[in-house]
């Protein structure tokens, strides 16, 4: 009798685990479908399957360190990442909610070298009633219509907001995040970096590229409106990074979960 209860306790927490389990790569399929309907058909047998036929494999099942994860993720641990839309305190040691990337996502929708990326790039109209700067973007997953609509929003923000988004410092160049191999989002032309005068970045402030090293200073004076603007549209921001970036937003509408 006892061995029975056993049995039976023991098959009720496998069963919970798998339960608890599967609930979670259900809900990151949720996440990735709503946020590319256009790219993405679902997540089946551990692949996350493309509707251009590509397949990425979901959990790779290996432990990783924090230099790992950013050199080597899977498609679960660019998920796993809690990107917090609005105000929110500083960011805490470790915490980079959106700089851990799945190199092969991003190069299978957008484009695996700079010429298929420039395939799709469009040129945008940035702040059309007063600054009027051509910017170049990806138009899939309709990225160019979102900075044209935050684009629409920052220029109804009261002048003094304003500086802050003229000058746009860059959106589209294939390369590496400096002192790294890793591409950055630039690559894709879904990225834009604001201007850099009111700007601030970790390697900077803290002369340092060694993203192992304990970062004394948290700096920035971007005004909480314009970010709330990009948010909005499915952009994150560097500033809730721990490696703060803060003129630096990016297209990445999976971590934006209301
Ligand atoms: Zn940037």
């Amino acid at each position: 009798m006892k061995a029975a209860l056993l049995t039976i306790h023991t098959l009720l927490l496998m069963y919970l685990a798998r339960a608890q389990n599967t609930t979670s790569i259900q809900q990151y399929e949720q996440q990735l479908k709503k946020a590319y309907p256009d790219q993405i058909s679902g997540i089946k047998d551990n692949y996350v399957i493309f509707r251009n036929g590509t397949r990425i494999i979901f959990d790779d099942g290996k432990e990783k360190t924090l230099a790992e994860l950013y050199a080597h993720p899977d498609i679960e641990d660019q998920l796993k990442a809690t990107y917090t839309k609005g105000k929110t305190p500083n960011p805490a040691e470790g915490d980079d909610p959106g700089r851990i990337r799945n190199d092969t996502f991003f190069k299978t929708m957008y484009g695996a070298t700079p010429a298929e990326v420039q395939k799709n790039l469009v040129t945008i109209t940035w702040l059309p009633k007063t600054v009027k700067q051509h910017l170049k973007v990806s138009r899939i997953n309709g990225v160019d219509k979102k900075m044209q609509a935050i684009s629409d929003e920052l220029e109804k923000l009261p002048a003094h907001l304003l500086p802050y988004v003229q000058q746009v410092a860059g959106t589209f160049t294939w390369r590496v995040i400096k002192g790294t191999d890793r591409l950055s989002t630039h690559s894709f032309g879904i990225t834009m970096d604001i201007n850099t005068r009111y700007s601030n970045y970790w390697q900077w402030d803290n002369k340092t590229t060694d993203e192992s090293k304990k970062i004394p200073n948290y700096i920035n004076r971007i005004p909480q409106e314009i970010v709330d603007i990009f948010e909005k549209h499915g952009f994150i921001w560097g500033g809730k990074w721990y490696h703060y970036d803060t003129m630096h937003f990016e297209y990445r509408p999976e971590l934006m979960v209301d």
